[in-house]
């Protein structure tokens, strides 16, 4: 199977013989693509380069640490979503900031993540007058997740923290309620994350919003931080506008203007080989079964839910031969979807599906005692190289 297909999802393999070159990983696993991060990397540095933002790695959409020093020369740091988060990216990407959001922190927790963390975001006036004081005592920059209650998402209400009755962000009117003197006293920036794989269209929407409901209290801020979602690294992204937006923002207030994408920071850069196991016919429909599971490997693809791209495959019915591709698991849900290839499929048959490197294995589960897939690295010099490899004590370590 020589690659053809340079569409971005599988941009990494041009040139190579996919077939060959997976031939010999167990699978399932995952492959991270060295440079394709690197190529992501370059782009993130040029925002930065050309408007004086930050960016840092939402690590809970990619956390595989081992590439963070692929990544580190491109970025300024690590965003966390809570103590283990930000002990990993103080741990593995020492030379950059570590930035923590948590819905709510921990009493017990705390002491120890402000070892970790250099900004501290609070999701509550509440959370900020219970921690606030200690965290800036502690020499912390603080800030308050805002919400601009701006939704510019449509169908994916899971993924808008501007629904109505969102427990994520404070609204103005929450705002007004609760802020002291004292606690707008101990307050360096806000912080909002509104967006999903959107462009920067959507950021102008949400910035005109947040500038109407909040533009009085951003002069007095430091910082402002515009939080993830932004898919700045794909091919239509407008790059232009979203810099813009970011000279606009930073010179009216005068302040930092911070991004903290996961998506952006590893699109595109990673695989997923899995192995037919089976191939059935139920009615005109040709179940094949796999041996990866969407339930365990590729959760998103049922929650968000979305198709992940299929290397040398179509959408159902554009080639001769389609399939429901599902995984081995109980679950009946547990289907990647419907795709058609030239030929017939057949057990011992290899996939390869695309941009797996995100909200993948840092989201993994074990339902129905499936493996773990191991995870391996495609370097840059077009060498394999496995990173970690998993078996039943990962299973088992975890129930009791
Ligand atoms: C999810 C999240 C991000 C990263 O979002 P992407 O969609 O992966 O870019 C950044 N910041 C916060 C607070 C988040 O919750």
């Amino acid at each position: 199977m020589q690659n053809k297909d340079i569409r971005p999802p599988f941009a990494g393999l041009s040139g190579l013989d996919v077939t060959q070159l997976f031939a010999d990983l167990p699978t399932p696993c995952y492959v991270l693509d060295e440079a394709q991060l690197l190529q992501n990397g370059k782009i993130l540095r040029g925002v930065q380069q050309r408007t004086g933002c930050r960016i840092l790695l939402a690590q809970k959409a990619f956390s595989n640490f081992p590439l963070y020093p692929v990544l580190a020369p491109y970025l300024c740091g690590t965003e966390a979503s809570g103590l283990y988060e930000a002990r990993l990216g103080k741990e593995e990407m020492p030379q950059g900031e570590v930035h923590v959001f948590c819905g709510a922190y921990r009493e017990r927790e705390f002491p120890e993540l402000l070892q970790y963390a250099d900004h501290i975001v609070f999701n509550s006036p509440r959370q900020l007058k219970k921690f606030g004081a200690r965290a800036k005592d502690a020499g912390k920059s603080i800030g308050l997740r805002i919400n601009p209650e701006c939704s510019t998402q449509d169908g994916h209400e899971i993924y808008d923290p501007c629904a109505p009755g969102s427990r994520l962000g404070t609204t103005r009117a929450q705002w007004d309620a609760a802020i002291t003197p004292e606690l707008f006293g101990l307050l360096d920036g806000l912080h909002f994350h509104t967006l999903c794989e959107q462009n920067a269209d959507a950021l102008e929407t949400t910035l005109d919003a947040v500038e109407q409901k909040f533009g009085d209290i951003l002069s007095h801020m430091s910082w402002i931080n515009f939080g993830g979602g932004h898919h700045i690294t794909r091919r239509d992204y407008d790059i232009r506008r979203l810099e813009r937006l970011i000279v606009r923002t930073r010179d009216r207030y005068g302040v930092t203007v911070y991004l903290e994408p996961g998506e952006a920071c590893a699109l595109n850069a990673g695989y997923l080989v899995t192995e037919v196991l089976d191939v059935l016919q139920n009615g005109t429909t040709y179940p094949a079964i796999l041996d990866m599971s969407a339930a365990c490997h590729t959760p998103d693809v049922i929650e968000m839910p979305y198709r992940p791209p299929l290397y040398g495959a179509g959408d159902a019915g554009v080639h001769a031969h389609t399939y429901r591709l599902g995984g081995p698991t109980c679950l009946a849900g547990d289907i990647i979807g419907d795709y058609s290839f030239p030929a017939p499929l057949r057990e011992g048959d290899r996939l390869v599906f695309g941009d797996m490197a995100i909200y993948t294995t840092c989201k993994n589960n074990t339902f129905n005692g499936m493996p773990l897939p191991d995870i391996w690295l495609l370097r840059a010099d077009r060498t394999l190289k496995q990173l970690v490899s998993f078996g039943y004590d990962d299973f088992k370590r975890r129930l009791g």
